[in-house]
């Protein structure tokens, strides 16, 4: 369907150019065409047919909300009142969910149409979407690779024209990784932005939520109507408004800054390349682009994996399959029925990191890893403080390499947390990040580079997208 971006829509539907409900028969469509990239684990076509009707009419009268008719997929660990939620897991695979996520609502009360629930890691643990009891999700530029993850289903949803955009969550690069493997945009917003009520944990203090689209405009429009305070979430706040429309400021030159510990050893040479060509189009811009140093960034892997299985292992004890999600039925004590529930329905991923989370935390062991992990991650946001005292925006490749080939790591763990070697420091960090598709390498695979600023600071990434966007 032909429109550039969310607002285009609403008018064209206005104007009597597009219906509607044709709309989410395409989408429908090329969701059952593609079926075999598995990027969906539920889809609600009655319900988005339903409210296609409802929402064309509030368009024609003039009184509909920002997002009407938006056509929105959701990550299959938020929760949306009355419909399945299994976090891609066995653990929760007869789970109906029993609220809405204040992101979902806030999507629902501007008038969204939210088209069914995306495969992903389980518990959104992974970084290729192969950790799914719903099965492995394959990339659509090439099918015999992984479309990044944890958001995989997510991002494909999007890049195979299934939706106008998605949600994701990234702890530690499940956004900005798939949208940099499918050639796309994904922001992972500042923490405290937006509620994470309704999020399921995996590690509360790195989670977020935010959008996939095909352009800044849309993730600009979603960010703004999914972000604020909310009680239900202590940790979000009211901070600066998102711009949008984006603010266009052609004469304002942002200071850059490119960190040299993110372009040594490790990195595909082409995408190196396509960096600094995009380096050399800002230089002759007039930015000042200038290199920096982040010299904790060799701690950031071991770092986020001490204290995100920490928090995993505390958040995921819930699930004992006493009060609700699988049970298992060959247990003759309450001790055995909490053992089996969870050996038979967490998958080994998962169960990788209960029991890591589980060793740091343990007396005897809490002080050498947890005690000083949470340290290094001060350290490590120090750096960050430093470097936006010098410069307005960070801009470095959002992963290593392309996508790779399904199966490729699945059989070896740290390669596999290799691949989140450059996003899991805005997390760390708390910082915004996006991810900006800049081109493909010589066999057509996408290529994504990150945009980092300071907390908050998100306007600032938009108004750069924006200027690249017009510089080509
Ligand atoms: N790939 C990272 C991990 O496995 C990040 C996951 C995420 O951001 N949810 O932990």
């Amino acid at each position: 369907m032909k429109y550039s971006n969310i607002t285009e829509k609403i008018s064209l539907v206005k104007n009597n150019k597009i219906s509607l409900k044709e709309n989410v028969k395409y989408f429908l469509s090329r969701i059952d065409e593609r079926k075999n990239l598995n990027a969906f684990n539920f889809v609600f076509a009655d319900e988005a047919l339903h409210q296609a009707e409802i929402i064309e009419k509030k368009i024609k009268s003039g009184e509909h909300g920002k997002l009407a008719g938006a056509v929105i997929a959701i990550k299959d660990v938020l929760s949306y009142k009355d419909h399945p939620l299994t976090c891609s897991s066995k653990i929760l695979s007869n789970f109906i969910a029993v609220y809405t996520a204040t992101a979902i609502q806030k999507l629902i009360d501007e008038d969204a149409i939210i088209i069914g629930k995306t495969n992903c890691d389980e518990f959104a643990m992974g970084s290729s979407n192969e950790n799914s009891a719903f099965g492995a999700v394959l990339n659509p530029i090439d099918e015999s690779r992984v479309p990044g993850g944890s958001s995989g289903g997510s991002a494909v949803a999007v890049a195979a024209d299934m939706c106008d955009a998605s949600l994701g969550t990234d702890t530690g690069g499940s956004i900005r990784q798939p949208a940099a493997f499918c050639g796309i945009f994904g922001l992972k917003p500042s923490y405290g932005r937006v509620s994470r009520f309704g999020l399921t944990a995996f590690a509360s203090s790195f989670d977020t939520i935010g959008p996939f689209a095909k352009n800044v405009d849309d993730i600009a429009l979603i960010l703004n109507v999914i972000s604020g305070r909310d009680d239900r979430d202590s940790t979000s706040v009211d901070s600066e408004s998102i711009d949008y429309p984006i603010i266009k400021r052609q004469d304002k030159k942002f200071i850059i800054g490119f960190p040299k510990e993110y372009f040594g050893d490790g990195l595909d040479k082409e995408i190196k390349e396509k960096i600094w060509s995009v380096i050399e189009v800002l230089k002759q811009n007039d930015f000042e682009v200038k290199e920096i140093s982040l010299p904790m960034t060799e701690y950031n892997i071991a770092t986020y994996y001490i204290l995100t299985t920490a928090e995993a292992s505390s958040n995921l004890a819930r699930y004992d399959g006493a009060r609700y999600g699988y049970r298992s039925r060959n247990s003759s004590t309450l001790e055995e029925m909490y053992v089996n529930s969870r050996s038979e329905g967490f998958g080994s991923e998962v169960k990788r990191r209960i029991m890591l989370g589980t060793y740091v935390l343990s007396s005897g062991y809490y002080d050498a890893y947890y005690r000083k992990a949470q340290k290094v991650r001060r350290l490590i946001k120090e750096d960050f403080d430093k470097a936006f005292s010098q410069v307005d925006l960070i801009i470095t490749p959002t992963t290593p390499s392309v996508a790779f080939k399904l199966g490729e790591k699945s059989n070896d763990p740290l390669q596999m947390y290799l691949s989140d070697i450059y996003t899991t420091s805005a997390n760390l960090a708390g910082i915004p990040g996006l991810n900006i598709p800049i081109g493909n390498n010589q066999n057509g695979l996408p290529i994504g580079m990150q945009v980092l600023a300071k907390q908050f600071d998100e306007n600032k990434i938009f108004q750069f997208a924006d200027i690249l966007n017009l510089a080509g």
